[in-house]
């Protein structure tokens, strides 16, 4: 089930950065993982990435990784400041996954911990991709946390919506077949 806290500081509910990836990448999707229909554990897709990620990193994220509920950052180095490490399998959402950084910059900043950005890696594909962080990041994140609010404030999921991603889901079946 995704992870919620109220941070007594700031009197804010947080979020996991799963939930702010699914935020970015569907409302519905975030709606069922959120409410614990967690059909992602069981999704082959799901289970295969985290065994590559596993094995490419396992070294990495068993020595420097992160994790502060409710984020868990895959590891952290330092080279010039603080940067923010994410393994992803597949590159096919990149977007996605750089708001889920992202987030996790937001995060540790506010923390008090001076990340200067992200990095991340698609070991798939030999690839990284450089994450950067700016003040207008900073109010989408903010902003997309009040959206995920709202949508977990719901009685029912948003409806689905048919997009390029849907066959790759684990909720597909749920979705849309009758
Ligand atoms: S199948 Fe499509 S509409 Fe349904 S949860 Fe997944 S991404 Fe969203």
């Amino acid at each position: 089930m995704g992870k919620m806290r109220l941070s007594s500081s700031e009197n804010r509910v947080l979020f996991t950065g799963t939930q702010v990836a699914y935020y970015f990448l569907c409302k519905r999707k975030l709606w069922l993982f959120s409410k614990g229909l967690g059909m992602e554990k069981n999704s082959e897709l799901v289970n295969l990435g985290k065994v590559i990620d596993e094995f490419a990193f396992e070294r990495e994220k068993k020595r420097e990784g992160y994790s502060d509920e409710p984020v868990r950052v895959d590891f952290l180095r330092v080279r010039d400041g603080i940067v923010v490490h994410e393994v992803k399998k597949s590159s096919s959402m990149e977007e996605v996954h750089e708001w889920q950084v992202k987030y996790y910059i937001w995060y540790l900043r506010r923390k008090g911990i001076s990340v200067r950005g992200g990095v991340i890696h698609y070991p798939r594909s030999f690839r990284t991709r450089e994450v950067s962080f700016s003040p207008e990041d900073a109010r989408l994140i903010e902003e997309a946390l009040g959206g995920i609010r709202e949508v977990l404030s719901r009685p029912q999921p948003p409806p689905p919506r048919r997009t390029k991603i849907c066959r790759k889901c684990a909720y597909f079946e749920f979705c849309f077949v009758k």
